[in-house]
């Protein structure tokens, strides 16, 4: 399985959960990874590392997506080390966890907050497309996913400001995708439901969060959680030519949460 020989693929978030293993399948099909993450630096090097362990081929760059330089760096960095640019999944996120972000609604959530989830969520990843599709164009195109989250599809109370900036996600990932895709460039949006294996659900889960689920279970049609392999498989499929007649699309991924939830 090396769908993905010779190509380069930015991964942002790598350091934990859905990013990590959308890092590894990605590393696991032959791709060249650059594994990006802002402040888990020891998490993103591993990931990095169990790439090169598995025998593929992978850096570790340090980036804030929220930052225009960090993410600029990030971008040269990746075409100065591999040459190209060929796939991206914009997956560094922020969600209300009980931890790094408290739960509350929309009148007790701080400017703060919200600033900081919009920072992270949609100007994050704003700034990967703004730096990554020119790097794609030199080279005839690309296929890029950023992570969205049922919460852009369907607004869930004491969310905050995280249903507004996933949402921002979709509206950014379909804007690019009609200013692009006459250029080669595909641009969709993976809309996980609760999934679990991550710092965020973790956090949530031991904190009394949505992830805690309650006695009959996770509210998910499917009637079970998501695992980051739900996801990464769909990230990959999205990535690849078996998807390239689909573009701005918001994929959900969540056990028919959005949909029949
Ligand atoms: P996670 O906390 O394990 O992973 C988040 C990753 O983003 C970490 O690697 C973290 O280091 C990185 N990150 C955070 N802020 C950053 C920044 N400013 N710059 C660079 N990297 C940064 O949680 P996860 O669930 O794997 O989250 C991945 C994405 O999935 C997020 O966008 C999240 O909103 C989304 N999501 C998760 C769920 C879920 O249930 N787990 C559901 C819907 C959407």
């Amino acid at each position: 399985m090396e769908d993905y020989k010779g190509k380069v693929v930015i991964v942002t978030g790598g350091a934990t959960g859905i990013g990590r293993g959308a890092a590894l399948a990605f590393g696991a099909e032959g791709a060249k990874v650059v594994v990006v993450t802002g402040r888990n630096t020891a998490g993103g090097e591993a990931t990095a590392q169990a790439i090169r362990d598995a025998g593929g081929e992978a850096i570790f760059v340090q980036c804030d997506v929220s930052d225009e330089e960090q993410v600029k760096a990030m971008v040269e960095k990746t075409l100065s080390v591999y040459g190209r640019l060929d796939c991206a999944f914009n997956n560094a996120g922020i969600g209300p966890d009980g931890v790094r972000v408290p739960f509350s609604a929309l009148t007790e959530t701080s400017v703060e907050v919200w600033d900081r989830t919009m920072a992270v969520n949609a100007r994050g990843v704003f700034l990967c497309l703004k730096y990554e599709i020119p790097a794609m164009l030199k080279t005839g195109g690309g296929a890029i996913v950023n992570t969205a989250s049922v919460g852009g599809l369907r607004m869930a109370p004491s969310f905050g400001a995280y249903g507004p900036s996933k949402a921002a996600v979709i509206a950014v990932t379909q804007t690019a995708a009609v200013e692009y895709a006459r250029q080669g460039i595909r641009v969709n949006a993976v809309c996980p439901g609760p999934t679990q294996g991550t710092e965020l659900m973790k956090n949530s889960a031991a904190t009394g969060g949505a992830a805690a689920g309650d006695d009959d279970g996770p509210p998910i049609p499917l009637g079970k959680f998501g695992q980051v392999e739900d996801i990464t498989n769909a990230v990959l499929w999205l990535c690849s030519d078996k998807a390239g007649h689909i573009t701005g699309h918001a994929l959900s991924v969540d056990g028919g949460m959005a949909d029949i939830g």
